[in-house]
């Protein structure tokens, strides 16, 4: 495997960053997660919008232009010849000795990309069954719209999640309503069969898949609904799944151990996954 850092492209093995990077030190540092189908990225211009987002929020500039990210993210999937799985890009403040507030004079920011293949045959049987979410406490910071790798809440939730058997942790507010999984959207169909996910505030990651699926459900017409919802909800709805990059959309069909309905992925998830690349973007429309 070969990786992309700071401008070289080295085997998997010899690819490091320096002990003060501040990434390494502070997480202080941005990434995207884009899928790659067939040897393309799959809506690549979404999710080079959304770093440059986070950037500016955590107050970094772009280390390079989009066009050229993009096109490094394309070099790092042919070099490992990558034809379905994702391809990871993390941007960092740069290494500097370990102190809080941002170096000053500014240092270069660290890049690095990495991709990997994932067999399709994984998330298509795991589709096919569904699989079983746990809920807990969402204790993560206000501003998780932010994509920063300041991951250890939701590294402690997925890992929760597999020894309670689960694929995933669904996170639950002070008020009881769901924002979202470790690594992944919240969606519910109601009892009345509205398609329900939670408003893209600071409580939730702006899912790039996330926003296709609107999309789609509303070229379909069907009525979605962006509004908060609960586990009660949840129990008393139709069906429900996540939605992600790495996993697309995905029914679920057990929360906390409970049995949705008649346990079997729902008609409008299996819908929603069947067509989502029909209304994804391969372009490098940025
Ligand atoms: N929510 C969280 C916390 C995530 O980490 C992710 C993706 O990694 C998502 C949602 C889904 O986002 P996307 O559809 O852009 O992959």
């Amino acid at each position: 495997r070969i990786a992309y850092v700071n401008g070289r492209y080295l085997p998997h093995g010899q690819a490091g960053v320096h002990i003060e990077d501040r990434g390494f030190q502070f997480a202080d540092a941005v990434y995207e997660v884009c899928e790659v189908k067939d040897g393309l990225l799959v809506d690549e211009g979404r999710h080079l919008q959304r770093l440059t987002r986070s950037l500016s929020e955590i107050r970094m500039a772009e280390p390079r232009h989009p066009a050229a990210l993009g096109a490094i993210l394309r070099e790092v999937v042919r070099r490992n010849r990558v034809r379905n799985g994702i391809v990871y890009l993390q941007v960092t403040r740069g290494v500097a000795p370990r102190n809080h507030p941002f170096p000053n004079p500014e240092v270069a920011p660290g890049l690095i990309v990495t991709a990997r293949s994932i067999n399709p045959a994984e998330g298509r049987e795991r589709a096919r069954t569904g699989i079983a979410v746990i809920t807990t406490p969402d204790n993560r910071w206000e501003r998780v719209d932010i994509k920063s790798v300041g991951l250890l809440p939701n590294v402690l939730a997925k890992q929760k999640a597999r020894e309670a058997g689960a694929f995933e942790a669904w996170f639950i507010d002070e008020n009881d309503y769901i924002t979202e999984g470790s690594s992944t959207n919240a969606w519910i169909v109601t009892g009345e069969g509205v398609l329900v996910t939670r408003p893209a505030d600071h409580s939730i990651l702006r899912g790039v898949t996330r926003m296709v699926v609107l999309e789609t459900a509303e070229d379909l017409g069907m009525t979605v609904e962006e509004r908060p919802f609960t586990l009660a909800e949840v129990r008393a709805g139709r069906e429900a799944f996540i939605t992600a990059s790495s996993t697309l959309v995905m029914p679920v069909v057990k929360v906390d151990g409970e049995t949705l309905g008649d346990g079997l992925p729902g008609p409008v998830a299996i819908r929603l996954r069947s067509v989502f690349h029909d209304h994804a973007d391969y372009g490098r429309n940025w």
